[in-house]
């Protein structure tokens, strides 16, 4: 096995990633910059968990695509297993926080939509789901009053309020562990907000949740 493990900080604890799952369209504002429809239930997609790289990495950028756009999103570790999760179970489910970047490939995504083909080769390919390290919800509880920002070399592209989800963390955790089981190790992307946009190799990347963590990456 040679798996990388998640680093979380303050504290001794390491997790193995486990399966990525990720919400669409869950700020109304980027939904309507994409000329979507507000979601009535979560969109769910997944990214396979050899996808992931940690701040400091870099995200290469796939030559069959011209649109590679960034979304930064609060991510969710889940410390235990759950399925059909009561809204406390889901609650307590979150072991801890990190900020994260749901890299898209937005040409082929729109191709992909157009024909009613799933977005599975627009979201996932190596390197496209970049994280920070996490801070433990034992240690610090997130509060939907911070801030969740993106700067492309310097300058502020996505800059919002977590509290402009749609879906809540714990709503989103109880929907997923109806519909499949989720396992320790395994992360939840909850969206991100407007403001999306293509990056170019060359292009840095900080992205930024207040109280939880920062990443950086370079666009190769
Ligand atoms: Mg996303």
């Amino acid at each position: 096995m040679n798996m990388k493990k998640l680093i979380i900080t303050n504290s001794s604890l390491s997790f193995y990633p486990g399966k990525v799952v990720c919400v669409g369209r869950n700020y109304a504002a980027h939904a309507k910059e994409l000329g979507n429809e507000l979601p009535e239930f979560p969109i769910i997609f997944l990214k396979p968990s050899s996808d992931i790289i940690f701040s400091g990495d870099k995200v290469v950028h796939p030559e069959y695509s011209d649109e590679l756009h960034y979304e930064a999103e609060l991510v969710l570790l889940i410390g235990g297993k759950i399925k059909n999760a009561s809204d406390e179970e889901a609650e307590n489910a979150i072991a801890g926080y990190a900020v994260g970047l749901d890299m898209t490939l937005r040409d082929l995504q729109n191709e992909l939509k157009d024909k009613g083909h799933p977005w599975t080769l627009a979201k996932c390919f190596d390197t496209s789901a970049v994280l920070s390290d996490f801070r433990l919800k034992s240690d610090y509880k997130i509060s939907l009053k911070e801030k969740i920002s993106l700067k492309v070399n310097g300058l502020v592209k996505q800059n919002s309020l977590l509290a402009n989800m749609i879906f809540k963390p714990e709503q989103i955790v109880k929907y997923i562990s109806e519909r499949m089981t989720l396992e320790e190790g395994d992360l939840i992307f909850t969206g991100t907000p407007a403001g999306v946009g293509k990056v170019v190799p060359g292009d840095k990347i900080e992205a930024e949740i207040e109280n939880i963590n920062k990443l950086v990456t370079e666009i190769i």
